[in-house]
């Protein structure tokens, strides 16, 4: 079986959202909480957190973004795709192989890869 006729619908049945929250949860792991005081946030901001808005802590009154900081600020790319070149990482694709994949440049490849070691070989980093 040609493995390149599989991933393309592979990544069109991965969730955005579901894809989002597992990003958040590898730099969030306490989830939403107010990277100052560690305050979880009331339920109702918890929509703002997981949307990447600026978020705001009613305890400390300090307004933040909750990717700010994290390997994921300023990201351009569809969580959905960043989750499925981590498989494909962790799978022991090459970098050429996943360019070929999607429509990542090659600059982007790797520099996820090594964002995704980085994050690997360290403690996750905590929103707080
Ligand atoms: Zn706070």
């Amino acid at each position: 079986m040609d493995n390149y006729s599989v991933i393309p619908s592979l990544e069109s049945l991965l969730s955005e959202s579901a894809c989002r929250r597992f990003a958040f949860g590898l730099v969030c792991p306490g989830g939403p909480r107010c990277p100052r005081c560690s305050t979880i946030l009331d339920p109702r901001r918890h929509e703002r957190f997981y949307g990447n808005q600026v978020s705001f802590c009613s305890h400390c009154l300090r307004k933040f973004v909750p990717l700010g900081g994290t390997v994921f600020s300023s990201c351009k790319i569809s969580f959905r795709v960043i989750v499925l070149m981590l498989y494909l990482f962790d799978l022991g694709y090459r970098n050429a192989r996943i360019i070929e994949m999607t429509d990542l440049s090659k600059d982007s490849v790797q520099k996820w890869r090594r964002k995704w070691l980085s994050l690997k070989q360290t403690e996750m980093v905590d929103c707080g």
